[in-house]
């Protein structure tokens, strides 16, 4: 007979898994599909994220920034090193056991929670019916009252620079090198660019980013991204901004490199590279995911059409994570499933998505929630701006760590938080405490007044609310709008 679940989730990352467990907690009986396998055919959970994004990337992040601290930080806390050398097999392979640990992890929670782990690829055959086809063609159909889709995306590929990876690698790719490239060419100064140009340039690539736009982050506060641009070129990334790649050539030596042709300022410039990352943004996955004759909306760049609660246009299929509109990223999708799981439980949950933080794990971070001075100004909010430089931080100057500032932006009516951007160490950590307050709908008064521990690198989010009602302590700045 077939199997009856009140939820069948298709795909395992961070959206599709934390659906799964939230369903399952709250009594609806639950399964999860999964495509992916690894070498021995086993089913591989945890999706992009947990492995071959945010983890692996933070693992390589970490590692190559204790390298660099060793080799160009400890002299200056009095610590002598001889000779700092790195070991990439090693490298990986730590890399590789924090990414089983947290996939494996999953395993467990779906058993403890008793979510089923289907193996195959997932399509829905009818509204209320699940088709699983695994890797040996073996197959099964599932009913489901309700069915959330989690699929995820995968990197785009543009036609200039098609992927073949062994010259030319997707942000998968850039994660196994399995030496430091001398050269290494970067399409894209987004968010993963930048990470993974941080990653081989600490460990000693010469790092060049083409970058079409001609603005550095747009999406990011303008002083904090022209900040970041400022840092990351003294490290050694050369951002090359409004220089869009056209084409590339592999040479037919022994040594394969890569000669990519970018138009910059009408110009056709030329340079060779190593390796070259493809980093240009990622597409929505919906392949082999819908049968015929089931017709589910979808935008017109291919993402899933939902409504604020993920509802697509059939009323019991919902669709969470970076397969939907909104910022793909990690912990939006989460939200998004925990809310359509406690929505088929009956529960009143929604997303805010105007308080979704953003991070950039370069060093320094950059971290960012609610809106920017640019959009302030275009919306017409009189607001004001309190700065703090984490050079006047006591706990930034112990660590030789007080690049950047924290900004904070309040309504200048009613003193409410509009938004926080930050560039400096722990920007992640420390833009949360923002975040919850925004929540709350706290005043910068409201942060001013609360207790910071001293020293803590959170003292300048506490001097930067001071400093939007004209009061920091140290030396904060109060701009008015
Ligand atoms: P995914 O994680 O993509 O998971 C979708 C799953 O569905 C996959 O396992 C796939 O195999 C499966 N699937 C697809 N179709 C089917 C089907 N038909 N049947 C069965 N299974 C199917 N985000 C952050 O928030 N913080 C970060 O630091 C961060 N760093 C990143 C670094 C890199 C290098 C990359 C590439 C991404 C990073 N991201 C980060 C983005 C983050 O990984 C994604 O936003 C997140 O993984 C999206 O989760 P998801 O569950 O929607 O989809
Ligand atoms: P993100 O979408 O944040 O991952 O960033 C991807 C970046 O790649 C964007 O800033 C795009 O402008 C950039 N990009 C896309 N295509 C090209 C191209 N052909 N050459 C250079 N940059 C590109």
């Amino acid at each position: 007979m077939t199997k009856e679940y009140d939820v069948i989730v298709i795909g395992s990352g961070p959206a599709g898994y934390v659906a799964a467990i939230r369903a399952a907690q709250l009594g609806l009986t639950t399964a999860c599909v999964e495509k992916w396998v690894d070498d021995e055919n086993n089913t591989v959970l945890g999706g992009t994220c947990l492995n071959v994004g945010c983890i692996p990337s933070k693992a390589l992040l970490d590692s190559s920034q204790k390298y660099i601290d060793a080799k160009k930080e400890f002299h200056t806390h009095g610590i002598k090193t001889s000779k700092v050398s790195i070991d990439i097999p090693s490298m990986m392979e730590r890399k590789a056991k924090v990414v089983t640990q947290l996939t494996q992890g999953i395993k467990g929670l779906f058993a403890a929670n008793k979510v089923d782990s289907l193996h195959g690829v997932g399509t829905i055959s009818d509204n209320n019916e699940v088709f699983v086809l695994d890797a040996k063609g073996n197959s099964d159909k599932y009913l489901a009252k309700n069915i959330i889709i989690a699929t995820g995306s995968v990197p785009i590929n543009i036609p200039p620079a098609p992927v073949d990876n062994e010259v030319i690698v997707d942000s998968t790719g850039a994660l196994e090198f399995d030496a430091v490239p001398e050269r290494l060419g970067i399409i894209g100064a987004g968010v993963i660019g930048l990470e993974l140009g941080s990653v081989w340039g600490r460990l000693g690539a010469k790092v060049t980013v083409l970058e079409a736009l001609d603005e550095f982050l747009p999406s990011v506060d303008t002083q904090i991204a022209r900040e970041a641009k400022k840092i990351l070129g003294k490290q050694g990334l050369d951002i090359k901004l409004g220089s869009k790649v056209t084409g590339h050539k592999i040479s037919k030596g022994k040594k394969k490199e890569v000669t990519v042709t970018f138009e910059t300022k009408g110009a056709s410039e030329e340079i060779t590279f190593d390796k070259l990352i493809v980093a240009v943004g990622r597409r929505p996955v919906t392949d082999s995911l819908l049968a015929n004759d089931v017709s589910i909306d979808l935008c017109d760049r291919g993402f899933i059409k939902v409504n604020e609660q993920c509802q697509t246009n059939v009323p019991n299929i919902y669709a969470v994570g970076d397969v939907v509109r909104g910022p793909m990223l990690a912990h939006k999708g989460s939200e998004e499933g925990v809310m359509v799981a406690e929505r088929l439980a009956d529960k009143k949950t929604q997303v805010n998505y105007d308080l979704v933080p953003s991070v950039i794990y370069t060093h320094p971070e950059v971290a960012w929630v609610g809106k920017n001075e640019e959009e302030l100004k275009a919306e017409g909010v009189d607001y004001n701006v309190g700065t703090f430089p984490f050079a006047a931080s006591g706990r930034a100057l112990a660590a030789n760590d007080s690049d950047g500032l924290v900004k904070i932006l309040a309504d200048s009516k009613t003193d409410r938080i509009l938004g926080c951007h930050i560039i400096g160490a722990s920007a992640a950590d420390l833009l949360q405490q923002v975040v919850i307050a925004m929540e709350f709908s706290s005043s910068a008064e409201d942060l001013g007044l609360t207790m910071f521990s001293h020293p803590a690198l959170s003292e300048a989010v506490h001097e930067a609310a001071l400093a939007a009602n004209g009061h920091a302590i140290h030396i904060g700045n109060r701009k008015k709008r």
